[in-house]
């Protein structure tokens, strides 16, 4: 059984009753077990100029190195392996254009299986491309990602093909979680974990593998402060809807859902903050990835920099980045790098 943020009640009696826990370490162990072999394991590597900064060690887990360039790949490929044989030789379908969808095409290809990628006509060329190279089929639908979703659940519900969705999915959530039992293995004394915040899959699962091995550690999801829907639900108490802007924080734009649910209470519960980031801080946080620590980093998983480098979070202690991806644009990635304003 968790206890979520013990530091936030006094006494026994102040407690709330206690919260459904849907993902525990559990579920995150059988998913670590699950993708052995066929998730890579990745590096955490120091950072000597973060460390510096901060007055305390400083660690980067680079997720950019899984064979799709982002972390997905962990959740997706749990979810798939879960699965009977008979739901997995329908097909699998999902709406995402970004990371979801290349670790879903990823996994599928891994499997021997076929994958359908809905997206919308708006979606850019060099993202169909990436998806297609992968061996994925795409299906164009509409002019939005509400109307790809619509076709996902046609195809679900006419077709019988299996649905992977990117976030709310219990299997999904514990594949994410095998970050937080890696990290809890090769840095013992953690204690604090930053972590992108989008539909709370990483940082829930993360949060749900932290708490249970290491409960005094802190665990602060980081978003844009253009979007960020976990952060407003946590507020407001509830799912809401919010506008999604551009960011370059891309992969954490999109809503948590109206009737999400299990990512919700999970960072609800288990997230002891929420930090949000300007476009300016996003930049330089991209900026410092590619020349401090030489390595390409999209603006999603470049958060966890950028809000150390805005000092928005001071560590106490041994401290994990998760570097979540590095699908960024080669142009825009260029143009940060060289110094140009976000
Ligand atoms: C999807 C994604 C995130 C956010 O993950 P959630 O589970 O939606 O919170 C962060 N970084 C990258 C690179 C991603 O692709």
């Amino acid at each position: 059984m968790l206890v979520t943020k013990p530091h936030l009640f006094t006494a026994e009696a102040e407690r709330p009753a206690a919260p459904p826990v849907y993902v525990t370490l559990p579920d995150i162990e059988a998913a670590a077990v699950r993708i052995a072999g066929r998730v890579p394991r990745t590096p955490l590597v120091s950072s000597p100029s973060l460390s510096r900064l901060c007055g305390q060690p400083v660690h980067l887990k680079l997720e950019t190195r899984q064979p799709i360039g982002a972390f997905k790949l962990r959740g997706a490929m749990n979810a798939v392996l879960a699965l009977g044989q008979e739901q997995r030789q329908r097909g699998l379908v999902t709406a995402s254009t970004g990371n979801h969808g290349r670790a879903v095409a990823y996994t599928a290809r891994e499997l021997g299986l076929r994958a359908t990628i809905c997206m919308s006509a708006l979606v850019p060329a060099n993202k169909i491309e990436a998806i297609r190279s992968l061996g994925a089929q795409v299906r164009i639908v509409g002019r939005s990602q509400d109307d790809a979703q619509v076709e996902v659940e046609r195809l679900v519900d006419e077709d019988g093909l299996t649905q992977i969705p990117p976030f709310d999915h219990p299997e999904v959530v514990a594949g994410q979680g095998t970050i937080g039992l890696e990290l809890v293995e090769d840095l013992p004394e953690l204690a604090l974990v930053l972590v992108p915040l989008s539909g709370g899959g990483l940082a829930g699962g993360i949060a749900a593998a932290i708490k249970a091995l290491r409960p005094k550690a802190r665990v602060i999801g980081i978003s844009m402060e253009r979007g960020a829907a976990m952060a407003a639900a946590i507020a407001a108490g509830r799912p809401v809807e919010v506008v999604e802007e551009e960011t370059l924080a891309d992969s954490l734009g999109g809503g948590i859902g109206l009737s999400n649910r299990i990512t919700f209470a999970l960072c609800r519960d288990l997230i002891d903050d929420v930090v949000l980031l300007s476009e300016a801080e996003i930049a330089a946080g991209i900026r410092h990835a590619a020349r401090e620590e030489g390595e390409i980093v999209e603006g999603a998983g470049a958060v966890g920099i950028a809000a150390l480098l805005a000092r928005k979070v001071s560590p106490r202690g041994p401290t994990a980045v998760i570097v979540s991806g590095r699908n960024i644009d080669e142009a825009v990635h260029r143009r940060i790098v060289s110094g140009a304003a976000a």
